[in-house]
């Protein structure tokens, strides 16, 4: 069982690394110094790497597609979504999302999907951006 990794691990020490330089290969010590070198020519800076077909993102809710039958928050493995009872609508809180795709595989409706937006860091987990409603 230990070993059923190997190779795995074999191939991905021949594979290039996914992650990228981000924004440059070698940084200056100081914010200044780099804008510098950005301005005079001598550090280019990197650009991002594509995002992937089928990335998980934040989530998008179309309210008004929304039935209320609750299959969302039944398979929901990180109890991040909320229903609001007065409206039959659910509230979703990215804070507490592993961003699963599992409320928007069986939403019987697909008013639910994921985006392409990974921008979400935030001090407050109550953010305007951290909840989908
Ligand atoms: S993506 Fe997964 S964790 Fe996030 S709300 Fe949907 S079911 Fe819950
Ligand atoms: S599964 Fe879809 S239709 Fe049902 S409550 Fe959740 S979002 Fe609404």
């Amino acid at each position: 069982m230990r070993f059923s990794m190997l190779p795995q691990v074999f191939v991905q020490m021949f594979k290039k690394p996914f992650t990228n330089k981000f924004p440059a290969k070698y940084t200056p010590s100081s914010t200044t110094k780099f804008v510098e070198k950005i301005q005079n020519g001598t550090v280019t800076i990197h650009p991002p790497v594509p995002i992937p077909e089928h990335f998980r993102g934040k989530i998008r809710y179309d309210k008004d597609k929304c039935i209320g039958c609750k299959l969302c928050i039944k398979v929901c493995p990180s109890e991040a979504i909320e229903f609001k009872e007065e409206e039959k609508k659910i509230k979703i809180f990215l804070a507490r999302c592993t961003f699963c795709s599992q409320c928007n595989d069986i939403c019987p409706v697909s008013c639910l999907s994921m985006s392409d937006d990974f921008l979400l860091a935030d001090t407050d987990k109550y953010s305007k951006n951290l909840i989908v409603e």
